[in-house]
């Protein structure tokens, strides 16, 4: 058969009515879209996304007044997008004492904060009555004692793995203690490409794919939701984003088949920013950045492969500027993140989006875009 220009328009527009229609576009299907390099073409898929958000969770751009806390960054990993880490005695090196989360917390609250976000590095220093397991239960304990009402979304599955590993205990034990303890929800980070080939480069030290997918449904099951993200635009080819993608989906189709009380509450992207990482993998990726259309073209494959799942997308203000993020939301999101108040771990990579927004700053990049806004909290519930 001889492809022609009308050929690819064809299956193009087949593949785009399928989408649109909620039915689950296949992986080649999404490896043909995103291989698309026409300018008519991707303005089609940019529409059959922003369409399918449209019917997915309507026009509403929601956001979050949350604050940021990284008590850490001691890091026993050398990840080759990294620039937080750090050894203990390096300059830079940091670990906030008790008082200091505290005061943190505090001036969140002032500024109308419904949530703590709260991760680390993986420091085997941090030890309360001889296990990491307290250090964890008893940062937890003292933030919720003195701010009940505020969400804690915190520890990676990736720090789950790390307490497990330093105590001798089950994931099942660490996650229920921690659950016990106060935490609500888990930041669905370290995912990075949940493709082991890849993840040999990027983050050898890691847990690999299948712990993270283990430990992320077990989360579900256990009744503690979790985010959902994607490390983009470095190494990785359409074939293992859409890869990635599939893994989350067929995840997030096990929660709802099996009733877990719990599920991936949103996707985010993350594109690599690799200005002051290690040289290693930005010499490799041969730039710092991807550039913002190879983005924007994932953003909508990603609505469409994930959106009847996982309705809620949200693009990195941190890493594309509020002048990405805005755009993106054309793109087939509907959530603008949260204030965030300090953001270290992509700042220090070299991203120019900033450390914090004001809420203000939230609704008016919002409203420029002729779209209603909403305060939500960490579950997606309207505030
Ligand atoms: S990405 Fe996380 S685990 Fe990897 S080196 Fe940085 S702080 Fe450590």
């Amino acid at each position: 058969m001889i492809i022609t220009t009308q050929t690819h328009t064809n299956s193009l527009t087949k593949i785009l009515d399928k989408a649109v229609n909620q039915a689950e576009i296949t992986q080649e299907e999404a490896i043909f879209l995103l291989k698309q390099t026409d300018i008519e073409k991707i303005h089609l898929i940019r529409s059959a996304a922003d369409q399918l958000r449209f019917e997915q969770v309507g026009n509403t751009v929601t956001y979050v007044i949350n604050r940021n806390i990284n008590f850490t960054n001691i890091c026993e990993q050398h990840c080759s997008f990294c620039a937080f880490r750090r050894d203990e005695g390096e300059t830079g090196a940091f670990w906030l004492a008790t008082e200091q989360i505290l005061a943190k917390a505090q001036a969140a609250l002032q500024e109308g904060a419904t949530e703590i976000c709260m991760q680390g590095g993986l420091n085997p220093q941090a030890r309360y009555q001889g296990t990491s397991l307290g250090y964890y239960l008893q940062l937890i304990k003292v933030l919720k004692q003195t701010f009940p009402q505020l969400h804690l979304h915190a520890f990676s599955p990736q720090e789950i793995q790390f307490i497990a590993r330093e105590d001798q205990i089950s994931y099942e034990n660490v996650i229920q203690s921690l659950q016990a303890a106060g935490v609500e929800s888990m930041p669905g980070t370290a995912a990075e490409v949940l493709v082991d080939s890849v993840r040999k480069i990027i983050c050898p030290e890691k847990i690999n794919s299948q712990t993270w997918l283990e430990i992320v449904g077990l989360a579900h099951r256990l009744g503690l939701p979790t985010t959902s993200t994607m490390l983009c635009g470095h190494i990785e080819t359409p074939e293992q984003q859409v890869q990635h993608f599939e893994q989350l989906r067929s995840l997030q189709q096990t929660a709802l088949e099996k009733a877990y009380p719990a599920r991936i509450t949103e996707f985010i992207l993350l594109p690599f920013v690799g200005q002051d990482a290690p040289k290693a993998l930005k010499n490799r990726v041969g730039r710092d950045q991807p550039s913002l259309p190879n983005t924007l073209l994932l953003t909508a494959v990603a609505r469409l492969y994930l959106g009847k799942f996982i309705p809620h997308h949200q693009p990195s203000w941190v890493k594309l500027g509020l002048e990405g993020a805005k755009e993106a939301l054309a793109w087939g999101c509907d959530d603008l993140g949260g204030t965030l108040m300090e953001e270290h771990i992509t700042t220090m990579a070299g991203a120019k989006g900033g450390t914090g927004l004001t809420v203000s700053e939230l609704q008016n990049a919002i409203q420029s875009l002729n779209r209603p806004y909403q305060q939500r909290n960490t579950l997606y519930q309207l505030i």
